[in-house]
């Protein structure tokens, strides 16, 4: 039943003061515009301290670390290091660090599962099949909880594919309720659209509601005012895209790391629970 479920996402939110700094040490880095240095798999990061916290948090940006000021764990790090590993940390029990991190790229993507689970059962208009998606959130859950060895060998890819055509489905239906009650034709650019190639492009002011902008590149995209209401941006790339201005109220399937790497200002327009990130401008006016 919905009503059992807690379909609140702070526990999707990253705790890392619960978390042994997995991100900093399980995965890779490239040197490149986002990370200052080359970083293999298991080596922790140099700025990573001894209580797990990073010694340059408050400077990542100017100091070159901007990949990180984007990743969400969508709280997969403190689940892996409290209840996975039982809050033994790999300091401590070396002998695990490797299934460790190994474990944490599986948990991160079934959490982002969860995430997508959680807001498409907020979703009235998804109600038509709200039952296969709790369904689907109970079984993801599930999931999260075996053991190590089990998570290792579990095949996230497909359940991934399986969840996905879920979302798909809610994506139609929550667009298609809000096409009928925005009224009116919708304008949409010409190129705008599942997976497009819209890397730098000119989209000022544009109409963008109910827009299907999955897995959509939109780095460096000029943003600026426009109305992306009930719009599915699940995996839109918005690396330096500007949204000073745009409206994001309503849209599907956001996640704060996308916020995080894009820009913008006091006047973008945000769903209720994201925050508006340090980077972005003072200016602009609130709608
Ligand atoms: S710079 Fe800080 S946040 Fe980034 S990987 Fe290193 S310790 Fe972690």
């Amino acid at each position: 039943m919905l009503e059992n479920r807690d379909l609140s996402r702070r526990r999707l939110q990253a705790d890392c003061d619960h978390c042994f700094g997995l991100c900093c040490v399980a995965l890779p880095f490239a040197a490149s515009a986002d990370f200052a240095m080359d970083k293999n798999a298991g080596q922790p990061c140099p700025n990573l301290r001894p209580d797990f916290r990073c010694g340059v948090h408050s400077t990542l940006r100017q100091r070159g670390f901007r990949g990180c000021t984007v990743y969400d764990c969508f709280g997969a790090g403190q689940r892996v290091s409290q209840i996975t590993f039982g809050g033994r940390d790999w300091r401590q029990a070396p002998e695990s660090a490797k299934q460790m991190f190994d474990v944490f790229p599986a948990m991160r993507q079934l959490h982002e599962l969860l995430w997508y689970l959680t807001e498409a059962l907020t979703r009235p208009a998804a109600s038509p099949i709200h039952a296969e998606l709790g369904l689907a959130l109970d079984e993801t859950e599930r999931l999260t909880s075996l053991d190590p060895d089990a998570l290792l060998q579990l095949d996230v890819a497909a359940h991934r594919a399986k969840v996905n055509d879920l979302l798909l489905r809610t994506s139609e239906l929550v667009r298609e309720e809000a096409r009928l009650r925005y009224k009116g034709p919708l304008k949409h650019p010409r190129k705008a659209g599942r997976g497009a190639d819209l890397i730098g492009a000119n989209l000022r002011g544009a109409d963008l509601r109910c827009a299907n902008l999955r897995g959509a590149y939109l780095i460096a995209a000029d943003l600026r005012g426009a109305d992306l209401r009930s719009a599915d941006l699940i995996g839109a790339d918005f690396r330096d895209a500007d949204l000073s201005g745009a409206d994001l109220t309503d849209c599907l399937f956001l996640s704060q790391a996308q916020l995080n790497a894009a820009k913008g200002d006091a006047g973008t327009r945000l769903p209720p629970t994201f925050e508006r990130p340090a980077h972005w401008s003072a200016s602009g006016k609130r709608g």
